[in-house]
């Protein structure tokens, strides 16, 4: 292989692109003197003759065919300078063909400032390549921009090269235009959400690699309130200028606060990323604050009315502020904290920025996970109840007990029913668990008194949710429950909240009047802390009163005692005795506050005092003790 100094070397590798074209003046007299001399006196744009050529027609018509070709090429000697140039040539460079001839390739297309493309070109020159295609951006002297398609082969024999400089400005500019429609926003002339995870994507690769910048990444993801509201009254074209009055003073804000908005340059970008959700990304964040500050920009920036057309418009946004290192960070994992962000900033009252908060976001991911397996937990038999003693004050006896859920989840151990049964009320999957409940209590019950046929029955009391009675039909699984167990419909009490029944007219109060027909007790749950609307009570179907534990706990102590608790409580048993109900108190946790419970006359007692939830071999024993709870 014969290795040679090729013409065109960049002193300094990797200088910026788009060169400026040398005249050909300067470059006369730095070329070797003698061979390339010959030619330009002779044969100056002119295409000398080729080696291996020797009938005189072929060689004057590819001379002709070099000569008037519109492709700009020249023919190139071993060392990469210009042995001739054609007139297109001369023509994309504006200037004579013939003054370029000994000019160095490498420094008219631009082959010389990447060093890759460098080392490619040599390896052609030097016989170990065939071929080299790339593009580059030439400067012309008249100082436009070209955009060339530049391609340098080897001609028979190897000794001269074939340089070919396709000018592809037109088409680059086409392209470049079609890009910008297809990454821009029409409305606000943001940038788009294509173009902006294009830029996060590669903000967030930078940052996890360049040693030099911060490393850290910060987004604002912002919406504007009730945005909705002026589209469906003012129109979607006030609304469309709203948009791009509010883009304009976000840009503004970018660039105030450091970085440079509306466009794709670096700094912070500011993109539309669909209807009126905005993001404000902070590439090299120094930290928390600054994203913060960013954040409480914008929303001064929005806080001016906005002069629309005659229409004095004011609105609010919120935004999720998301501030972290970019190495280990995903775009979609961003967006996700970004999105969840503002979705806090909106429950939290709108008109704000909030922090993203690992602890809250936790939170939020057991919830959801809690969510979505809540109803193939209840397939796989993973919920299980527990029973806990309803004492007569007077007898000291369990009457009944009542079932209460707990979930013994595979990951998270076992949950009180505080942390799913809003869940599943929320997700509905409260029906599947509320019958599977129902059915499980109602087994057990005729459980304990068929094994225990001469003890006096214990009741069993489940707790309904609201949307068990709206959303399913409690009455038929009631009736076919009690059939299935043959548990008798007066060994069943059913409780609701206040919120369940009050107001309860059409369904409800059907399905309380038919299952208290079947002769089924109704108790309202955690009474005094809903509405405590007695004589509405008194007109429904419902038996007894499950009194909240909160009255319980006001009784405080004998040395502390606290007179209106006992005084409400004192005339709440009263008048529920007067309209035909009877009273359970909750949380009975001191003798003390029994001993006040049965002075007041209240009928029956719940809490710790008497027992805790127990599992129901624990009250299987409770039966042989003839319902005394004393060693529970
Ligand atoms: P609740 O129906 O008012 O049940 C009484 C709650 O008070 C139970 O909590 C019980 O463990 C607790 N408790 C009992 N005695 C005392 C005491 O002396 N002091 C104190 N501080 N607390 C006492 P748990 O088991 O965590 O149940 C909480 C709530 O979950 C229940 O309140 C009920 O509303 C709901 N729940 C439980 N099981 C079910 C169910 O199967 N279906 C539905 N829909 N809700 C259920
Ligand atoms: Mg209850
Ligand atoms: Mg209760």
């Amino acid at each position: 292989m014969r290795e040679r100094a090729v013409s065109g070397h960049p002193d300094r590798p990797g200088r910026t692109p788009g060169v400026t074209l040398p005249s050909v003046t300067e470059r006369k007299g730095t070329t070797n003197e003698s061979g390339v001399r010959a030619e330009r006196q002779g044969t100056a744009g002119r295409l000398p003759a080729l080696a291996h050529e020797s009938p005189a027609t072929a060689f004057g018509d590819y001379r002709a065919a070099f000569h008037s070709a519109r492709l700009p090429m020249a023919l190139l000697d071993g060392d990469g300078l210009i042995i001739a140039a054609n007139p297109a040539f001369g023509e994309l460079l504006g200037t004579d063909p013939g003054r370029l001839t000994s000019a160095a390739a490498a420094d008219l297309a631009d082959l010389g400032s990447d060093p890759r493309l460098w080392t490619a070109y040599r390896e052609v020159l030097c016989g170990r390549s065939d071929r080299l295609r790339c593009t580059r951006r030439l400067k012309h002297p008249a100082g436009q921009t070209l955009w060339v398609e530049v391609g340098v082969e080897p001609l028979p024999g190897g000794e001269r090269f074939l340089l070919t400089v396709a000018d592809s400005s037109d088409r680059h500019d086409l392209l470049a235009r079609v890009r910008h429609l297809q990454m821009h926003d029409p409305v606000t002339r943001l940038p788009n959400r294509a173009l902006f995870f294009e830029r996060l994507s590669s903000a967030l690769e930078a940052a996890s690699f360049e040693p030099s910048g911060t490393g850290r990444i910060g987004l604002c993801y912002l919406d504007l309130d009730g945005f909705k509201a002026v589209n469906d009254t003012l129109g979607h074209r006030v609304g469309d200028r709203l948009l791009s009055a509010v883009a304009q003073r976000l840009s503004r804000c970018a660039e105030r606060t450091g970085g440079r908005g509306g466009d794709a340059s670096r700094g912070h970008l500011v993109a539309r990323l669909g209807g009126d959700e905005f993001a404000l990304l902070v590439e090299n964040s120094a930290g928390t604050d600054q994203v913060a500050e960013l954040a409480q920009c914008a929303l001064d920036a929005l806080q001016q009315p906005f002069d629309l057309a005659g229409q004095r418009l004011s609105v609010s946004a919120s935004i999720g502020v998301v501030e972290r290192t970019a190495a280990g960070t995903t775009a979609t994992g961003l967006m996700q904290a970004a999105d969840t962000t503002l979705y806090w900033a909106k429950e939290d009252g709108k008109a704000r920025w909030t922090l993203f908060d690992p602890e809250r976001n936790a939170h939020r991911m057991t919830r959801q996970a809690l969510s979505s397996t809540l109803r193939p937990a209840v397939d796989r038999g993973e919920f299980t109840l527990e029973y806990q003693p309803l004492v007569g004050l007077g007898n000291g006896r369990a009457e009944g007990v009542e079932a209460l859920v707990r979930w013994r989840h595979p990951q998270f151990g076992t949950l009180a029913p505080n942390r799913f049964i809003a869940l599943a009320e929320e997700n509905g999957s409260i029906v599947e668990l509320g019958r599977w409940v129902l059915e499980a209590a109602c087994r057990q019950a005729r459980a304990w008194q068929l094994e225990r046929p001469a003890a006096r029955p214990l009741f069993v009391s489940v707790n309904v949710a609201v949307r068990q009675v709206w959303d399913s039909d409690l009455v038929a699984d009631v009736a076919g429950i009690l059939a299935a167990t043959e548990l008798p419909p007066e060994l069943l009490q059913l409780e609701l909240t206040e919120s369940a029944v009050m107001g309860s007219a059409g369904r409800p109060l059907q399905a309380l009047q038919a299952l208290s027909d079947m002769g089924v007790r109704i108790a309202i749950d955690d009474f005094g802390t809903g509405y405590s609307n007695l004589a509405y009570l008194s007109r429904l179907p419902v038996s007894v009163l499950k009194l909240d534990g909160t009255f319980v706990s006001g009784f405080r102590s004998q040395e502390h005692p606290n007179p209106a608790d006992e005084t409400i409580v004192e005339a709440l048993v009263s008048l529920a005795h007067r309209l035909g109900l009877t009273v359970t108190a909750e949380c009975v946790e001191s003798a003390e506050q029994a001993a006040r419970l049965r002075r007041i006359g209240c009928d029956t007692g719940q809490g710790w005092l008497y027992a805790r939830p127990l599992p129901p071999e624990r009250i299987t024993a409770l039966l042989d003790a003839d319902g005394r709870t004393d060693d529970f």
